[in-house]
Parts: C-alpha cells; sequence; structure tokens
C-alpha cells in the first residue's frame, strides 16, 4: 500500500476538519481527491506529508507511520502544495538546484538538468521564476515535487488558476510522470478526474462520501435524466414549454433543447407527438444518463 489513512480524525479549534477519514491508495495508481472547497482536502494532503499533524487516527506512507517516520516519508514523497508557493526572485535552474540541496541529493546538476527537460523548461531555465506565465511557474513546482525521485506524489489542486491550454499541459504532464508512481491529487473538478485518475475518492465537510472507480461513478444513478432533441428547423422556445410546463428545459439552440424529466419515455412521447401534430421533423434524441458532475453534486450539495 503506498499510502493508508485509517481513521483520521483532525480538529482546528472545536472545528473538524477531518472526521473519522479511511482510505488507500495503491502502488501506481492515480488518484482524484475531490470535493468543494473547505472540505478538508489540503488538509488530509497535508497530514499524509507530515506537515501537520492529525488529532486521530493513524496514515502510512510506503509502510511506514508518518508521524513516527517523519524525514523518511518527506524523502518517499514528492508534494506540490496548494496555490504553489514559489520564490519568484529566483532563477528556475538555481531553485531547483537549491530544492535538490535541501535533499542532499548527489549528481545535483544531473538531476536538475533531468527534471527540467521533463518539465519542458529547457527555455526558461535561466529566467526568473517571477517572469514566468503561471502554467510554468506550475511546472517548476511539478518539478521540486519529483526532484528527489519519490515514489508517491501528492498534488494539491494542481491546476487550479490555470487557463484551459496550460490545464491541459499540466494534465498530460501528470499523467507521464505518474506513469512510474502512485499520484493522489486534489480537485474542485470532476472533469479532472475523468481525464486523468483511476479511481475518485470524494470528501465533503471532512467525510469521506465515495471511493469508487472512475467508471463506477459514471454509472451511480442520481435519479436526473436528460433528454436531448434536435430538430431538422428551428422550433419556437414557447411552443416547447407549451409541453414541458413542470420540467426543467434549456434553449440549446434555435433546433436544440435540453429536457431534464423524471420520466423519460413520456417526455420522448410527448415531444413526438408535438412534432407530428406540427409537422417538424426530428434530427435526433439523445438520452444522457446524469453525468460525472451530477454524480458530484448530488454527493457534496446534498439531497435533490
Ligand atoms: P479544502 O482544501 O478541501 O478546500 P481545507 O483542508 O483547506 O479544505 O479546509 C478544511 C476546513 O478546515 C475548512 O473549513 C477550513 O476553513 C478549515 N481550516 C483549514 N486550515 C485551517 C487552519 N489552519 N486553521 C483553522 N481552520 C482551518
Ligand atoms: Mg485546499
Amino acid at each position: 500500500m503506498s499510502i493508508k489513512v485509517q481513521n483520521v480524525t483532525k480538529k482546528y479549534g472545536h472545528q473538524k476538519a477531518l472526521d473519522n477519514v479511511s482510505f488507500v491508495v495503491n502502488p501506481g495508481e492515480i488518484i482524484g481527491f475531490l470535493g468543494p472547497n473547505g472540505a478538508g482536502k489540503s488538509t488530509m494532503m497535508k497530514i499524509i506529508c507530515a506537515y501537520v499533524p492529525q488529532n486521530e487516527g493513524e496514515v502510512e506512507v510506503c509502510g511506514m507511520n508518518v508521524s513516527e517516520n517523519e524525514l523518511q516519508v518527506k524523502s518517499r514523497l514528492g508534494y506540490l502544495p496548494e496555490n504553489n508557493p514559489l520564490y519568484l526572485d529566483m532563477f528556475v535552474k538555481e531553485y531547483l538546484s537549491f530544492v535538490a540541496g535541501i535533499y542532499k541529493l548527489e549528481n545535483t546538476e544531473q538531476r536538475v538538468a533531468g527534471v527540467i527537460e521533463k518539465v519542458g523548461l529547457v527555455k526558461e531555465q535561466n529566467k526568473r521564476i517571477g517572469e514566468l506565465s503561471k502554467g510554468y511557474r506550475q511546472r517548476v513546482g511539478l518539478a521540486q515535487s519529483f526532484i528527489h525521485n519519490p515514489e508517491v506524489l501528492i498534488l494539491d489542486e494542481p491546476t487550479t488558476g490555470l487557463d484551459p491550454n496550460q490545464i491541459i499541459e499540466i494534465r498530460n504532464l501528470i499523467k507521464e510522470i505518474g506513469k512510474d508512481k502512485t499520484v493522489l491529487l486534489s480537485t474542485h473538478i470532476m472533469q479532472e478526474v475523468e481525464a486523468i485518475c483511476d479511481r475518485a475518492i470524494i470528501i465533503n465537510e471532512g467525510i469521506i462520501v465515495a471511493d469508487k472507480k472512475v467508471s463506477a461513478l459514471k454509472n451511480m444513478q442520481t435519479g436526473v435524466k436528460k433528454l436531448m432533441v434536435t430538430f431538422k428547423n428551428p422550433v419556437e422556445e414557447s411552443e416547447i414549454k407549451k409541453i414541458f410546463k413542470g420540467e426543467s428545459l434549456i434553449k440549446i439552440s434555435d433546433i436544440q433543447y435540453e429536457i431534464t424529466a423524471e420520466d423519460q419515455a413520456k417526455a420522448k412521447n410527448a415531444i413526438m407527438q408535438y412534432a407530428l401534430d406540427g409537422g417538424h421533423e426530428i434530427q435526433q434524441f439523445t438520452e444522457a444518463g446524469s453525468s460525472l458532475e451530477d454524480v458530484f453534486r448530488q454527493l457534496t450539495i446534498g439531497k435533490e
């Protein structure tokens, strides 16, 4: 087991940030640690990395108890903290050499050159970190997290605050780095989990509410069903509204509408009847079960 969290509780004053949390991460897995802001993700990650002590419970990393083997644990895992605090005045290469120095690594120069190459910072290596775009700063953060070749990587919201292109680049980089490592990655975005993870552990208000393979999460029934209808020619929204008084209706375009209905078959029949009566040709029906976002919302926001 790469990470084993057993009955961990953490309180800040009277507030419980983590409430009896347990999960395991197996070697080689890329796990999405998912939850809304304030759910307890960063707190859990800091405890795994031995930066913050828990009040109750045990955490093991690579078979070692974190509280008892702080230094050994830190040498076996890499950590990219939330908001990636970096020394903006330092040059990229200088900073990474400094980190390599902290770990007392041998062949520092080679190591630094290796990670710079791996994260695609060759051209930027002699720039100040402060001059880099956010996406490139995040590459520096990733580089420092695995410079000592750890077995386990803990990445706290690695793509938050990046633009869409940077997000894709960083995700690809994580997939690449994660090939021969165990990765626990926190995010508040469900799609991120779908894009890079094998399994999702969902936390809400300090409690684990789901721990499932991404494919299994997708199959979870939420009761929300969507029906997308595409007409051949434009259809007035007011006309469609007449058929679906109580249901939620979203106009996607002049020819496309999305209906959320409890009884999909009934909704479909009603549209077909409408199309038949009015001479509107239907081009396509798409029935969608609950999306991953729906599952996440239901698990973390509450009862719908
Ligand atoms: P997440 O990373 O999922 O957004 P956090 O672990 O940062 O969640 O926070 C969990 C809860 O603990 C939040 O309610 C937050 O306000 C609280 N919290 C986090 N750090 C501290 C701290 N140092 N002191 C007091 N409360 C904290
Ligand atoms: Mg956080």
